[in-house]
């Protein structure tokens, strides 16, 4: 019998443990952080790396930047279980540093199946470090709540991909603390549903 998604997935997160991947990190780590969510959804959300009660709790966005996520969900209706979340680099960085370009690198086929799998119509990427996986050319602050439509393809790969809408948002995190930055991405939040709407008419 086929494999469900979820199956798929956890089957990429011990792929994750036994390719010990970034052990440094991993060994400072409680757990792997993988994934949340609907397996089926059609929109993902990707931040950067687990914090302090991502790393305790084993699931992405559960801190104050998490609260402020489900917040904004509420808001346009939507709830944890209707999305998928998950991060670029998938241990706890020490001390809640920023993730080095080789940490990023190395997750990075391990997004790439995680995608693959769900099949999303959309990713809403959080974050400079997020954005800068799918399109490393463009400056969060200049195209933030701008849908862009690219062909999800990573390095080493033979395959063509399938076509996805990146909406770059900021960070929840970097927003709690700076007024004008939470108000920004309050009202690019709101274009969500919209956004996923028309991806999905084109899709
Ligand atoms: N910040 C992130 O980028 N990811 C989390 O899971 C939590 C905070």
């Amino acid at each position: 019998m086929a494999k469900s998604k979820q199956q798929q997935l956890d089957d990429i997160a011990v792929q994750i443990v036994a390719d010990k991947v970034c052990p440094e990190l991993a060994e400072q780590a409680t757990q792997l952080v993988f994934g949340d969510g609907n397996p089926d959804a059609k929109l993902v959300f990707i931040g950067e790396a687990p914090g302090k009660n991502e790393d305790l709790q084993g699931k992405p966005f559960v801190g104050a930047a998490g609260k402020f996520l489900d917040e904004m969900l509420a808001s346009i209706g939507m709830k944890r279980k209707d999305v998928y979340i998950t991060n670029i680099v998938k241990y706890r960085p020490p001390n809640n540093r920023d993730p080095e370009p080789e940490e990023k690198k190395a997750f990075l086929p391990y997004l790439q199946a995680q995608l693959e799998v769900i099949q999303p119509v959309m990713v809403a990427t959080l974050g400079r470090h997020s954005l800068s996986c799918f399109l490393p050319d463009l400056q969060i602050s200049k195209v933030h709540g701008e849908p862009k439509r690219i062909r999800l393809k990573f390095e080493n790969r033979g395959d063509k991909g399938f076509p996805v809408i990146i909406l770059p948002l900021f960070h929840p995190a970097a927003a709690l603390y700076n007024g004008s930055m939470k108000a920004t991405l309050m009202e690019d939040f709101v274009r969500v549903p919209a956004v996923l709407a028309a991806a999905q008419l084109i899709k």
